[in-house]
């Protein structure tokens, strides 16, 4: 094989290096947890550009979640100096994104198309059945959200589904309407992104053909939970099937691991594996056996596991490292005496055996489980921090914020409108509401297009609201995205409406911390400065080592080099959240992409995200993370596994596989609990502990006796239910000090082009405009314009070609 002649290489055992240095070609990684699957991925991406076979550009990587992305990013920068901006990182959803913002004129959307998230969507549907008088007990609009869901993952629109009786023409009916509602609103769901970037590419040859000849690498982490649209969209990016073969240009690399599959239930398809070696025709297979995370007490445990499961693809894991600690097992009275023998474990574990707190993970089946826990971390003072559950941009306060930001952008999101018409309180009733819908649909137009047709008062305070939008938005034109959110937060009255409630201080701070997160926004995307970072080698001095981002042809260097990153009429280049009009240069407002974050990131909150807090997070949240100490709670039949999985062979099977995960997040120490008594959904629940202990390797495992009553500091319903209220607060550790967010210097742009704000300028599609505002340097450049008969615009300064007007 390749001698591993470059640091990049060092360390890696023989497979991982195979696997790094592939040849082109299509290549399966199929291997174990903790066996590097994903450190390969991203090795070979450095490789890649570091030996001129990619430039950023012809780079594209799916992860599964926005963090497994970012964690990508850094380790790539830390590897090499690297303009990470021109290269497509992101879970499917953010790529959809990329891909409909560029083309929404392709895909038949708005520019600031807003996205909906689950809350949204569910309160669109319950809209729609309200409009058309759909009867909620024989259809639920939860259970008519999971149809839509469920259609689009199979690529369906309402023509395509097989309606087999009167209630499955109906459900396909509402789907249908559902959709034109979306339209007219100008916002999708998360399965839009994916199905409509699907369609765009599958019907639009040059867009589609563009990107098969851009994207000559294609990698893709924790594969085994694509679903089939998923396994499509990337087939159709790779290339055009050709009398049954798959003519591509590209390689795609799919790394995976058939025993983590956990996600059967949003439609992932573990099959896409097989069809994948089969319709890509790959030519590389390669296994990893290695594992360095565990130690081997975890690791046996968690080999021995899903030895149980029956279908599996069959791998092997070994570690060199030492069995380490046993797996400590404890039964508990009751989940209060769970969580506290956790918050007793976690503290030993700081204070004598050095463990960071951000290095030890809580894992549970069920959100429901974690409140328990928080309210005994927060009485211990133990800082901690929570995935997933309530979401900061999910909280009400700043739903209804996010409302008002979004009625800037669309007067058109019903959604919207609905939200806030009357919140603060403007003496707007239910009534007034349904005359105002009526009138919109009489008029087959928008609520905000509506409300001169409503007569009386209620017309009057419809007008008033609207004139209140309007105006904030003449105000705001040009201010940064802080001057923004500030503003609305007085225009809209919310601030002043808090102030008078009673739980409104924390909701202020919330909206506080909207403004925070908008100004980190702004800095980690690289609005206003700089993004190319350089990075630090180990004695803190700049890598001086460089990778061109430009093709070696687009540079004139060499004549015979492949054309890597061809552009599409006019150049795409890269931008503050790699979003351009591709037709006319125009980008995303900072305001839009926050919008679009706000969706798309709901869960991971970047004013939390340095500091040393124990994670919280369900088993699903955990796939692909890995902490030195892991907390697996709840081990108890009926919980995990869950009833809803383990009456049937696959469920179970799924459930093993989540426990397999669980496991193998541990690197050093791992901890199992059950417990005799717990309360979920506000009944006690005497539970049997679970099967997965008997499928668990007697001598790798430690049983602990509970301490003696009063020994410890648990005392038995210590007030659990008041800490409710408090914990709610910390989950969020917007009061604690432990977890104030760092001030984020507020970043200065220096001014380029030879444009700045005031002057008059021409572009070929939108004519005359005057300059508003700069933001960004060189290839981020861009310039806000106001064009009289256009409105106004956010325009890249590489891509759209504006002259100045004397
Ligand atoms: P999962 O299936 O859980 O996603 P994975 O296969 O993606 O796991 P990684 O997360 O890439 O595994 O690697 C697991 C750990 O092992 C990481 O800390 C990684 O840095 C380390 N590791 C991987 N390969 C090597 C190696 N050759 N030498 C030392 N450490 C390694
Ligand atoms: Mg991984």
């Amino acid at each position: 094989g390749v001698p591993p002649s470059s640091p990049l290489l060092a360390g890696l055992n023989p497979e991982q290096l195979a696997a790094v240095t592939l040849p082109n070609g299509h290549a399966l990684i199929l291997a174990g947890a903790g066996s590097g699957k994903t450190r390969v991925l991203t090795t070979r991406i450095a490789w890649l550009l570091q030996n001129g076979h990619a430039t950023p550009g012809g780079i594209l990587a799916v992860t599964f979640t926005n963090k497994a992305a970012k964690e990508m990013v850094a380790r790539l920068t830390a590897m090499l100096p690297v303009n990470v901006r021109g290269m497509w990182i992101g879970t499917f959803h953010g790529l959809c994104n990329r891909l409909l913002r560029a083309h929404h004129k392709a895909a038949g959307l708005p520019q600031a198309f807003q996205i909906l998230d689950t809350q949204d969507q569910l309160s669109a549907i319950k809209r729609l059945c309200k409009q058309f008088n759909v009867d909620e007990e024989r259809f639920p609009p939860k259970q008519l959200a999971y149809f839509i869901a469920g259609c689009k993952e199979e690529g369906m629109r309402p023509g395509d589904v097989p309606a087999h009786d009167a209630d499955g023409r109906k459900k396909i009916e509402l789907y249908q309407l559902y959709e034109e509602q979306c339209q007219r609103e100008g916002v999708v769901d998360f399965g839009e992104l994916m199905l409509r970037s699907y369609e765009l590419l599958r019907d639009n040859d040059p867009i589609r053909e563009h990107y098969q000849r851009r994207f000559r690498h294609i990698l893709v982490d924790e594969f085994q939970d694509t679903n089939r649209l998923q396994y499509l969209w990337l087939k159709q990016i790779a290339g055009d099937e050709v009398a049954g073969r798959l003519q591509s240009h590209a390689s795609v690399m799919a790394v995976g691991d058939d025993d983590q599959s956990i996600y059967a239930f949003r439609g992932a398809r573990v099959g896409n594996m097989a069809d994948f070696v089969r319709e890509f025709d790959v030519q590389h297979q390669i296994k990893l056996e290695q594992n360095y995370r565990s130690y081997s007490n975890i690791l046996d445990s968690a080999n021995h596991l899903i030895g149980h499961n029956s279908r599996r693809l069959g791998k092997n894991l070994r570690t060199t490292q030492g069995a380490g600690e046993p797996v400590r097992v404890y039964e508990a009275s009751s989940d209060l005496a769970e969580a506290q023998w956790m918050v007793d474990e976690i503290k030993q574990l700081v204070r004598s055996d050095g463990f960071e707190r951000k290095e030890i993970a809580v894992l549970y089946r069920s959100n429901a489980q974690s409140r328990v826990i928080e309210s005994a971390l927060f009485n211990a003072s133990v800082p901690y921090r929570v995935y997933g559950g309530l979401r900061f941009f999910e909280r009400a306060e700043i739903k209804h914020a996010l409302a008002y930001l979004r009625l800037l952008e669309n007067p058109n999101d019903d959604t919207s409108f609905l939200r806030v018409v009357n919140f603060p309180p403007r003496g707007i009733g239910a009534r007034s509401i349904e005359v105002l819908q009526d009138a919109a649909r009489a008029a087959g137009c928008s609520l905000h297009d509506a409300v001169s047709a409503v007569p009386g008062k209620a017309g009057t305070n419809f007008k008033a609201f609207v004139a209140m939008i309007d105006v904030l938005r003449e105000q705001t034109e040009g201010q940064s995205l802080r001057g923004i959110i500030e503003q609305m937060l007085e225009s809209s009255g919310l601030v002043e409406h808090f102030r008078t409630e009673k739980e409104g201080a924390d909701r202020i701070e919330n909206l506080q911390e909207l403004v925070n997160a908008a100004e980190s926004f702004v800095t980690q995307e690289g609005f206003g400065r700089d993004a190319v970072a350089l990075p630090l080698d180990e004695h803190g001095q700049p890598l001086t080592q460089s990778v061109p981002t430009q093709s070696p042809v687009s540079q004139g260097l060499d004549p015979n080099a492949p054309v890597l990153d061809e552009p599409l009429k006019p150049t795409n280049p890269t931008t503050p959240a790699g979003i351009i009009d591709s037709d006319t240069g125009e980008t995303l407002s900072p305001l839009v992409a926050f919008l679009t974050h706000a969706a798309l990131e709901a869960g991971d909150n970047q004013a939390q995200a340095g500091q040393d807090a124990v994670q919280l997070m369900t088993v699903h949240a955990s796939k692909g993370l890995e902490f030195d100490g892991v907390f697996i709670g709840g081990l108890e039949e009926g919980l995990f596994p869950h009833d809803n999985s383990s009456g049937d062979r696959d469920g179970l099977e799924e459930e093993r596989r989540l426990m397999y995960v669980a496991i193998t997040r541990a690197r050093k120490r791992l901890y199992l609990s059950h417990s005799q008594t717990r309360m979920l959904h506000g009944q006690t629940r005497y539970n049997v502990k679970s099967r997965f202990f008997d499928e668990l390797p007697e001598e790798c495992l430690k049983w602990i006796t509970p301490k003696q009553q009063g020994f410890g500091s648990y005392a038995p319903n210590s007030g659990a239910g008041g800490a409710y209220g408090s914990s709610a607060r910390a989950q969020f550790g917007f009061k604690s000090e432990t977890f104030a967010s760092p001030p984020v210097p507020p970043q200065k742009a220096a001014p380029s082009h030879g444009l700045r704000a005031g002057i008059a300028v021409f572009h070929t599609k939108f004519g005359e405009g005057k300059v508003l505002a700069i933001e960004g340097t060189g290839d981020d450049a861009r310039a806000q314009v106001n064009f009289p008969r256009h409105g106004t615009k956010w325009l890249a300064l590489s891509v759209a070609k504006l002259t100045v007007v004397d």
